[in-house]
C-alpha cells in the first residue's frame, strides 16, 4: 500500500495550495482529484479580485499556474475519486479509484457543488436548457431569451457573461435587492439586454425535450407567471462536498465543515480547506490561506507525533 504524509483530496485553489506548502516543506505529498483540477475557478471566466493580477486573469490559467507551481514542487497529483476514509493506527487510510492509500495527515478540500432549487421539471431538464455553469454552457443559449436564478456573485458575475451570448437574460431573484458586490451590480444594471425580475422565484421548468418557460411566483403577491425562455441558469448558492467525511468531523446545519482556525478538524490529523469549510467568505483568496494553514498544521501535527514516538 502506498504510504504519504500528507494526502489532499480535491484539487481547486485550496488543495493545490495546500500541496505547494507541504511538498515545499519535504513532505511526501499525494493529492486525489475526481475531475480536471482547478475547481469552479477552471468554469470561472475572469478573476478581478485576486491580488497581483491588476488587469485581472481568467480562471483557468490562474488555475494552470498555481497546478505548474504544485508540481515544480513535486506533488502527486492524479486523477481518482475518494470513496472512503478512515482512521488507521495514528494515520488514515483512502479508498481511491480501488485502491488503497496509507495517510499520516489528509486535508479534505473538496469544495462544493449547485444547489438545485428543487422545484418540478428541473432535474428532468438539466442539460436541455437546465443549467448551472454558465462558461460551460453559455453557446447552448447564443441568440435565445434565457432566465439566471440568483442575486449572488456567482449570478450577477455569470448573467452578465450570458448576456455576451444570449438575446436576453432576465435574472430572478427573490429578494429586491442583490447581495452580489457593487460592481458587478453596477455593470449590471448598465447592461441592456439583462433584467431584473424581482421577488420572484421559479415554481417549475416546463419543456418537453428543451425548456420552454419557466413558471415564477411572485413572493410578496403570490401571483403566478410564466416566462418564455429557452434556458435556465440556476446559481442559488452552493452544497458542501462533505459527505465523506461526515462522521469524522462536525458539520454545520447546511453541511458545511467546523474547522478551528489551524483548519483542524474534531479528528487529529484531519484538516479542511477551502469552499468546503464553514467560513464568511468563499473565495480565491481565503481558500488559498487555508490550503497554506492546512498543510503547515499537517506538518506540525506530524512533528508532534513523530516526536511522542520518540520519548
Ligand atoms: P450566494 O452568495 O450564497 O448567493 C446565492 C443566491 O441565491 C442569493 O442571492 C440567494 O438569495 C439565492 N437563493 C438561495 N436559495 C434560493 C432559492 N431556493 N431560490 C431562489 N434563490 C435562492 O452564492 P454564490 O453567488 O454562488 O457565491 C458563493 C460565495 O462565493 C460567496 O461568498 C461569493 O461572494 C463568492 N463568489 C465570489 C466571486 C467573485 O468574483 N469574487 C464570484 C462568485 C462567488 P438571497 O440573497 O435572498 O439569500
Amino acid at each position: 500500500m502506498e504510504n504519504y504524509d500528507v494526502t489532499i483530496v480535491g484539487a481547486g485553489p485550496a488543495g493545490l495550495t495546500a500541496g505547494i506548502y507541504a511538498s515545499r516543506s519535504g513532505l511526501r505529498t499525494l493529492l486525489l482529484e475526481r475531475a480536471v483540477p482547478g475547481g469552479k475557478v477552471q468554469i470561472t471566466e475572469r478573476i478581478e479580485n485576486y491580488p497581483g493580477f491588476a488587469a485581472g486573469i481568467d480562471g483557468p490559467a490562474l488555475i494552470s499556474q498555481i497546478k505548474a507551481q504544485a508540481e515544480r514542487f513535486g506533488v502527486d497529483i492524479r486523477r481518482a475519486n475518494v470513496t472512503g476514509l478512515q482512521p488507521d493506527g495514528g494515520g488514515f487510510r483512502l479508498k481511491a479509484g480501488g485502491e488503497d492509500i496509507a495517510a499520516r495527515t489528509v486535508v479534505i478540500a473538496t469544495g462544493t457543488g449547485p444547489r438545485p432549487l428543487g422545484v418540478p421539471g428541473e432535474a428532468r431538464l438539466e442539460g436541455r436548457g437546465v443549467s448551472y455553469c454558465a462558461v460551460c454552457d453559455a453557446d447552448i443559449f447564443r441568440g435565445r431569451d434565457i432566465a439566471v436564478v440568483g442575486g449572488g456573485d456567482s449570478a450577477i458575475k455569470e448573467a452578465l457573461y450570458l448576456a455576451r451570448y444570449a438575446r436576453s437574460v432576465r435574472v430572478i431573484h427573490r429578494r429586491g435587492e442583490l447581495r452580489a458586490a457593487r460592481v458587478l451590480q453596477e455593470r449590471a444594471f448598465a447592461t441592456p439586454n439583462l433584467s431584473f425580475v424581482w421577488q420572484t422565484v421559479v415554481a417549475e421548468v416546463t419543456g418537453s425535450d428543451w425548456v420552454d418557460g419557466v413558471v415564477v411566483r411572485n413572493v410578496a403577491s403570490g401571483d403566478l407567471d410564466r416566462l418564455p425562455v429557452e434556458g435556465l441558469v440556476v446559481f442559488a448558492g452552493n452544497r458542501p462536498h462533505s459527505r465523506l467525511v461526515e462522521n469524522l468531523v462536525d458539520l454545520d446545519h447546511l453541511g458545511f465543515i467546523i474547522t478551528d482556525e489551524d483548519m483542524g478538524t474534531r479528528t487529529p490529523g484531519l484538516f479542511a480547506a477551502g469552499d468546503v469549510r464553514r467560513k464568511s467568505l468563499r473565495d480565491i483568496v481565503t481558500a488559498v490561506a487555508d490550503g497554506a494553514l492546512a498543510a503547515l498544521n499537517a506538518q506540525r501535527h506530524i512533528m508532534r507525533q513523530k516526536h511522542t514516538l520518540a520519548s
